[in-house]
């Protein structure tokens, strides 16, 4: 009564109903490393914003404490954030990659750096790019085109009032090659970004192949046997009651044969169990090959094979079963071991409709211990 379900009774379904609490701390700690991997990254382009500012400063283009002062703003920001994103704080958040207060924040310092440095304002009105760029890696649809809207309300405000000061710094030849390079280098950064979330787009495709591979190998495993390609024991019951099922509602009835290899024991102590897996391997192929192909076959035990025949009666049953008899005991089994020879008994019965699966499968083991009686290599139908 314990087996019931199948599970034994000492490993029942308790252990996976409670999630180990190390696997919780794992999983955790994995989304930290996540959330903490893209920093460096923003942290770096930031860095090199903060080198063009310094450079400018160097040829007199803006304050050095001005530069100085948004290299400390930045700095204090993503230190802020380094802090934050490292504990456990942003996993009570919707998004624990904290995108949208990373974005409003670099926005701030968008504006903070529009003013203090209007010298270089047209330089710095790229600076969103680069940080949309990368957010939407992680934002929604809706998020990025409210955030957009948002953004382009907030950059039409500081243009109207310091509008008229917005300038590119282009006094000279090394200005103006200095403004080309952090063209170039914020261009860069946005194709990088790009490049990644291509990057991401195919890794993401790679793991669905790989998912739907791994779970098409899982229903082959749970269904199928893996010794002998027929179906287990496990999907041919969840056939059966479909047709019992089916037989109930429609009078349509079914037929089962149970086949056992004659002597099999034998053929495992002469030939050795490798040439048994061999033997088992062909009579599932031969069987397979001599049933209809709306017939189901499954290994039911170690050298026993149920078929499944829909839509068949008493007779029809039995002529099918002695097809299958005799098309094993006609193959030369020389193959597998020399001098070899095997044949099979099987038990057949028809469904009936007010009995069970297993009282059906009970009278085929009847039906095929008679068989094994009176001889082996033969049928008999109960
Ligand atoms: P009978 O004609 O009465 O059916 O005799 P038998 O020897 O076939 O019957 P028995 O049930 O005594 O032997 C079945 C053998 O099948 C015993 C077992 O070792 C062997 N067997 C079960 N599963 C496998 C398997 O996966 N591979 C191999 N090689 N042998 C198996
Ligand atoms: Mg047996
Ligand atoms: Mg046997």
């Amino acid at each position: 009564m314990d087996q019931a379900n199948g599970i034994a009774p000492d490993i029942g379904a308790a252990p996976l109903a409670v999630t180990p609490p190390d696997v919780h701390v794992e999983a955790l700690q994995r989304r930290r490393r996540e959330r903490l991997k893209t920093l460096p990254l923003v942290v770096a382009s930031n860095t090199v914003d903060g080198a063009f500012l310094l450079c400018f400063s160097s040829l007199g283009v803006i304050a050095w404490h001005v530069s100085a002062g948004l290299l400390a703003l930045a700095s204090g920001f993503y230190g802020l954030f380094f802090v934050i994103l490292r504990t456990q704080f942003p996993e009570r958040l919707n998004d624990h990659h904290m995108v949208i207060e990373q974005l409003v924040v670099g926005s701030i310092y968008f504006g903070v750096a529009m003013i203090t440095a209007p010298e270089v304002s047209a330089l710095l009105m790229m600076m969103p790019f680069v940080s949309f760029s990368f957010a939407a890696l992680r934002m929604k649809t809706k998020a990025i085109f409210l955030g957009s809207l948002a953004l382009g309300l907030y950059t039409a405000a500081i243009v109207a009032v310091f509008g008229d000061r917005i300038s590119l710094p282009a006094a000279d030849g090394t200005q103006r090659a200095l403004s080309g390079l952090w063209y170039l280098v914020t261009l860069a950064k946005v194709s990088l970004i790009g490049r990644h979330g291509a990057a991401l787009r195919s890794m993401l495709n790679e793991q669905r192949v790989k998912l739907s591979e791994a779970l098409a190998q899982v229903e082959r495993l749970a269904n199928y046997d893996e010794l002998t390609g027929a179906m287990n024991r496990r999907a041919i019951m969840a056939l059966l009651s479909d047709e019992q099922a089916r037989l109930r509602r429609t009078s349509v009835t079914f037929a089962v044969a149970l086949f056992d290899i004659d002597f099999f024991k034998q053929v495992n102590d002469r030939h050795g169990h490798l040439v048994g897996d061999e033997v088992l391997r062909r009579f599932s192929q031969q069987v397979a090959g001599a049933i209809r192909e709306t017939d189901r076959l499954a290994r039911f035990g170690g050298e026993e094979f149920l078929i499944l025949m829909p839509c068949t009666r008493d007779k029809d049953a039995a002529t099918a079963a002695t097809r299958v008899r005799e098309a094993i005991a006609r193959v030369d089994w020389g193959a597998a071991a020399p001098g070899l020879a095997v044949t099979a008994s099987a038990g057949v019965s028809v469904a009936r409709v007010d009995e069970t699966v297993e009282a059906l499968l009970d009278r085929a083991d009847k039906a095929l211990y008679e068989a094994k009686k009176a001889g082996r290599n033969c049928i008999c139908s109960r």
